[in-house]
């Protein structure tokens, strides 16, 4: 039997949820110590697939500041995100930039794009 510890972060009472894969039911799993439905959900999908929005910095030329902030604009499966940063960390680009351009399109051959979250002129 698999067990699993972890915080729901979903809101700021953190639950310690313990999560327990049923060995007689693959992918059935129990979840003990959250406190509403919706830690629940979380832990499933942290449990089964774990994902995270990559926020980040990249370097921009001829612009009023040295680096861009930008982030996924959606949640990316988390055991692609080491290679993700080092993708984000080899871009340099030059200014102007706007909030919401596509900085890396189809990340990793994903459906997932990198993208401007300030503007920088
Ligand atoms: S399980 Fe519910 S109450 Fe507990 S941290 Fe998650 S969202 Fe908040």
């Amino acid at each position: 039997m698999e067990k699993q510890e972890m915080i729901c972060i979903l809101c700021p009472l953190g639950c310690k949820m313990q999560v327990t894969e049923k060995p007689d039911q693959p992918g059935e799993l129990t979840v003990r110590g959250l406190q509403c439905k919706k830690g629940k959900q979380y832990a499933y999908e942290e449990y089964t697939n774990p994902t995270r929005t990559l926020t980040s910095t990249v370097v921009i030329h001829n612009a009023p500041r040295p680096r861009l902030p930008v982030k996924t604009n959606k949640p990316l499966p988390k055991g692609l995100v080491f290679q993700a940063m080092e993708k984000i960390n080899k871009v340099e680009l030059d200014g102007p930039v706007h909030i919401g351009d596509v900085i890396i399109k189809g990340l990793l051959g994903t459906d997932i794009d990198v993208v401007a979250t300030r503007s920088l002129e």
